[in-house]
């Protein structure tokens, strides 16, 4: 793979070769103009990064063609689908600003409709049902380069098999006793041609189907038939179905050879790299082996690439579509940085989040000539981005909060916040001097004493002078408490897959999530709600939780403000 192959600067070339083919496919014609996309999730798990970029680009592509897309549950495999993940799996999509067209569609809906194909295909003597085990059939696989050997079942009668194969249906076989074929080619160089599996049995029930069924077809005997009998046009998959292609054409070739009138809609594939990220685990088996064994807290855990995480986390769907758009379609695989992913959300959350003020490790500031129990209502900017924002009010007083570590005895030279003698401002507030400060036993510092010059509020003529340094504070009585959680990337390492015989687990980051109980919030928040998202100044960006409440506030640290992608794309 080639590392950071995709700059944002050339989404556009990028996105061209799909657009291209369905550009091309229009002005000659075909499906009669029509473009009808599908995005088919697997209901195993909740859907994550990599499954938002296939999203963009089956909605986005309809979308530009003036076509449709359906969203298709590729459920057949009972053993792992579930009705949590096919209503997870729906509501994100809408939150993603996509909406599919009519109800959603079912790969088991078509169940009859298969097993009638499978029979046809017996029929034709191209499927033979085969009592192997599954190590003697891969035995015999062969390799890319040696051809594979024929089943001993490979040849019989079509009477014989059609027999079998309703036996199969029936549940008088056993799991793993039998399975049917395709009866293609043992010797072509393309092994998924090699006799591939068509049905097999699994005794569980269906989450739709119930115990109606205890023969399951197989992905690859289910997934082009059902993009045809739905008559997408273009399905839009990603590069590891490439080999798989030339079955699906096999099997649809089968089935249109007998129909009449031949249809006008023959799904054709087109594949696109898949989204890897660094720093990131995205298959769904390992995102599960997170949640179950309670690594994370759920698969909307704040740390989680899934799209429930992200949005926890504070993403928005804006920041996600961006990040679809800017990484385009490529080729060829390749690894994003996720930096990217988090200089979108900045990005966007920079144009609509309101500032506030939030100390996180607060220190006890008092100003000794600013009088007593007097409180002045500041005026903040909301959003320098944005005017129509407005303005707040912020309450100051004589005692208030600042971050501890804006504050040092004995500061190097670049130190420009406080320190004892030097002066700073105070946003939106005075300017004021540091004068002397209090230690406990331990030398942490519990108070710090300033004086503040009376003339120098914003507005007035002596908010003019200059001093070097800039802070955010709260008032100590009217802010507020709050948890903050911190967190960080998941995995501490870059490519937490790519070490032989070493698990991904390994690479868990220890330090992934801070959380801080000391929080002090100015008083505008309230009232706010899950999901709600501030700029914490000079701290980053912050969500409220969905286990917030107004009595026990939580907000979850989005990212923080230092970007580093924009930083690397500045130096390039
Ligand atoms: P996983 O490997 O995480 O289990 P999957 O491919 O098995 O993913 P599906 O539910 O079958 O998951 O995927 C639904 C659609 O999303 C498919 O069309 C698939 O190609 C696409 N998709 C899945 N992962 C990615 C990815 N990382 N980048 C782009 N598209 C993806
Ligand atoms: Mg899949």
């Amino acid at each position: 793979m080639s590392k950071g192959s995709v700059e944002p600067e050339n989404k556009e070339a990028l996105k061209n070769f799909i657009t291209q083919e369905i550009e091309k496919d229009l002005q000659e014609g075909k499906n009669g103009g029509a473009v009808l996309t599908r995005f088919p999730p697997e209901p195993n798990g909740y859907l994550h990064i990599g499954h938002a970029k296939s999203i963009c680009l089956n909605f986005g592509l309809a979308q530009q063609f003036g076509g449709k897309t359906n969203l298709r549950f590729d459920d057949t495999n009972p053993v792992k689908e579930d009705v949590e993940y096919v209503d997870s799996i729906m509501e994100d999509i809408r939150w993603l600003g996509f909406e599919w067209e009519g109800e959603p569609k079912y790969a088991s809906d078509y169940f009859d409709q298969l097993y009638e194909w499978a029979v046809m295909l017996i029929k034709k003597g191209k499927a033979y049902v085969d009592h192997q085990s599954a190590e003697e059939i891969a035995a015999q696989k062969g390799t890319p380069t040696e051809p594979g050997q024929e089943s001993p079942y490979r040849n019989r009668t079509v009477e014989e098999n059609l027999e079998l194969f309703e036996k199969m249906k029936n549940g008088e076989f056993e799991e793993g006793e039998c399975v049917l074929r395709a009866k293609i080619d043992m010797a072509s160089p393309n092994m998924h041609l090699r006799d591939p599996l068509m049905y097999r049995i699994i005794k569980k029930e269906h989450h739709r189907t119930g115990d109606k069924w205890c023969i399951y077809p197989m992905y690859d005997f289910a997934h082009g038939q059902s993009d045809f009998i739905e008559g997408i046009t273009h399905s839009i998959c990603t590069l590891e179905f490439e080999v798989h292609r030339p079955l699906y054409n096999w099997f649809l070739e089968q089935i249109i050879e007998d129909m009449d009138p031949k249809p006008t809609v023959v799904p054709r594939q087109i594949e696109f790299a898949r989204l890897n990220l660094n720093y990131t685990v995205m298959s769904k088996r390992k995102l599960l082996e997170l949640v179950e064994n309670n690594y994370v807290d759920g698969w909307d855990d704040p740390r989680m690439p899934t799209i429930s995480g992200l949005r926890r986390r504070g993403y928005t769907p804006e920041s996600i579509r961006d990040f679809a758009d800017r990484i385009g379609v490529a080729k060829r695989d390749g690894i994003i940085d996720v930096a990217l992913l988090e200089h979108c959300v900045r990005d966007d959350l920079n144009k609509t989040a309101p500032r506030v003020y939030a100390v996180l490790d607060p220190v006890k500031l008092i100003i000794t000539n600013y009088p007593e129990g007097k409180v002045e209502m500041m005026v903040a900017v909301n959003n320098p981005e944005d005017e129509s924002m407005g303005t707040r009010e912020i309450p100051f007083s004589r005692e208030i909060y600042i971050e501890k570590d804006d504050f040092m005895i004995d500061p190097p030279k670049k130190f420009f916040r406080l320190a004892p003698g030097k002066e700073v401002r105070l946003k939106n507030a005075y300017i004021i001097k540091c004068e002397d400060y209090k230690q406990d036993e331990n030398g942490e510092v519990t108070e710090i004493y300033c004086t503040y010059d009376p003339d120098t509020r914003s507005g007035m003529e002596g908010s003019k002078r200059k001093v070097k340094g800039t802070l955010h504070w709260v008032s100590v009585e009217q802010s507020i408490p709050a948890e903050v959680r911190l967190y960080d990337r998941l995995f501490s390492d870059e490519d937490p897959n790519g070490h032989d015989g070493v698990d991904f687990k390994e690479f868990l980051n220890p330090d992934s999530l801070k959380i801080v109980k000391t929080a002090r919030l100015e008083p505008n928040l309230k009232d706010v709600k899950p999901l709600d998202k501030f700029q914490f100044q000079r701290l980053g960006y912050f969500c409220v939780d969905k286990t917030s409440s107004e009595d026990n506030l939580v907000f979850n640290r989005t990212v923080p403000l230092k970007d580093t992608w924009a930083k690397m794309a500045k130096k390039k």
